[in-house]
């Protein structure tokens, strides 16, 4: 096979794919193959992939061409590879969620996304590095090994979700799934020029997902396109028995607005979410977003005021190390995963275990967490935060009232460098556009909206109305249409590694 065969194939989007290996042009083996050796040539610097289960995508890939040469694949991904963050149960396979706890954890089952993904005929390629539990933004907080930004191998690929979005920047599979509690999704793909959708809270089950904080996290993919986001998304989402939280709601087509223009769109731009915490060359680039959005029929309206959107910030940095402290009370080396042994007593090896077994950052959050939920300080952080949460929900759904989408930058810089931000409320700031939409459970989704600082990508983030991933897919595709980042990124990421 020529070069030129192999890059275009790299470069495939869902899409075209599905289209390519239906007609025959292609074999998923091929298809399969070519992104296995993309993973072996790059990951030496990209460090993208915890695990590659090049085996077994090979033989899926074989099935999928024996379904394909019978005309039988009906299922909507036949023979696409993917890979999955390492914080989704894959039964049979590592699981770490990038954490030491987890060294040696093989689940005995498939978190509900990864079976959809199954069922819909997709290929799993492997697990995708991430910041240890979730709990992150540049996925140095790997217990394993931090991971690159395709587009300047010094610089970090966001986070939590980072491995995720690298893996489709560096052309190493088609799309990824991450996870977004605060911006573990839409963060990464600002700063690797991919496209990164949050759905609403609910709409995508998470049995089987590591739990970091219940009442926030949402899985979603990560693709080149917005296309692909909404094919990826009809994959994963619907009600699930073994999640209470999943909505019962109908899933509709998400394809099907999705040519329907920014004609008479309603876009409001909170002021609250142009602030000076914004680098310039960011500001720039997405004040020239909102011209072309202008430009071409939406109506842009920058009058609404969400005061109390600057205090979702310090309402998540309560409520997510609450529920993480509860959630990872579970790690105690008894049930799974790594256990100390031969101390004391039980108190000393659980003690062992949590010492060797967390990295910092979880113990920190772990310890914030323990606090704000203590008797004696509950009612004034914890119940505090909750009422805020509800603040913030209100003035969503009063913007929502007369718009039907906000648009706002995803992150205040581009990627920074490896090492650079060792201060974690430095850290915390990079959700600061982002944890908005988590706290009130709203889909949101960044697509390459340009260029910044050394040619870094700059994110642009919408947010859409409960259960309405379409009208924000609608906005997302029109802008993405008429800025045509798509096909430029990924090339120009490519090209940094090759
Ligand atoms: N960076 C945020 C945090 O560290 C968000 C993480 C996430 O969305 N999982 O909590």
């Amino acid at each position: 096979m020529t070069t030129q065969t192999n890059s275009d194939i790299l470069a495939l989007t869902l899409a075209e794919g599905r289209r390519r290996l239906l007609d025959g042009e292609l074999t998923s083996v091929t298809l399969t193959r070519t992104f296995l050796d993309r993973i072996a040539a790059t990951d030496e610097q990209v460090h993208a992939f915890v695990t590659v289960t090049a085996d077994s995508a090979l033989a899926q890939a074989a099935e999928a061409d024996a379904l394909l040469a019978r005309g039988d694949a009906t299922a909507p991904l036949t023979g696409l590879p993917i890979g999955l963050k390492d914080v989704l149960m894959t039964r049979g396979v590592r699981t770490t969620a990038g954490s030491r706890m987890l060294d040696n954890l093989i689940p005995p089952y498939d978190a509900t996304v990864v079976a959809k993904l199954r069922e819909a005929g997709a290929i799993s390629l492997g697990k995708t590095n991430m910041d240890e539990f979730a709990m992150g933004s540049s996925t140095e907080h790997s217990a394993w090994f931090p991971t690159a930004n395709p587009w300047d191998l010094d610089r970090v690929p966001g986070g939590s979700s980072g491995g995720s979005a690298a893996a489709v920047a560096a052309q190493q599979c088609i799309a990824t799934l991450g996870s977004d509690t605060g911006g573990s999704i839409r963060q990464p793909a600002s700063f690797c020029g991919v496209v990164g959708l949050k759905p609403t809270y609910g709409r995508v089950s998470r049995y089987g997902l590591i739990a970091f904080a219940s009442s926030l996290d949402q899985i979603g993919p990560f693709t080149r396109t917005v296309e692909d986001a909404a094919l990826l998304l009809q994959a994963i989402a619907g009600p699930d028995p073994l999640d209470s939280t999943c909505y019962d709601a109908p899933v509709p087509d998400f394809s099907a607005q999705l040519d329907r223009g920014l004609e008479g769109l309603r876009v409001a731009a909170p002021r609250e979410f142009f602030t000076d915490g914004m680098d310039d060359d960011v500001a720039e680039t997405i004040e020239a977003a909102l011209e072309l959005l202008a430009a071409n029929g939406a109506v842009i309206d920058r009058t609404p005021s969400m005061p109390s959107v600057p205090m979702a910030l310090p309402v998540y940095y309560v409520l997510a190390p609450s529920e993480c402290s509860a959630n990872l009370a579970r790690f105690d080396g008894v049930k799974y995963g790594y256990g100390a042994r031969g101390g004391e007593s039980m108190w000393a090896d659980m003690e062992a275990t949590r010492q060797h077994g967390f990295g910092r950052e979880v113990k920190r959050r772990v310890l914030l967490g323990a606090y704000t939920l203590s008797a004696g300080y509950y009612d004034a952080y914890y119940l505090q935060a909750q009422k805020v949460r509800t603040l913030i929900r209100r003035e969503f759904d009063r913007v929502f009232a007369e718009h039907d989408v906000i648009v706002a930058p995803t992150a205040p810089t581009v990627a920074f460098r490896q090492g650079e931000i060792t201060d974690p409320y430095q850290m915390y700031l990079n959700d600061i556009y982002t944890i908005p939409a988590n706290i009130a459970g709203l889909p949101a989704i960044s697509v390459p909206g340009g260029f910044g600082a050394d040619g870094m990508p700059v994110g642009l983030q919408f947010v859409g109305q409960r259960l309405d991933e379409s009208t924000l897919l609608r906005a997302a595709n029109a802008y993405e249409r008429l800025a045509a980042w798509t096909t430029i990124p990924t090339r120009r990421a490519a090209n940094i590694i090759d």
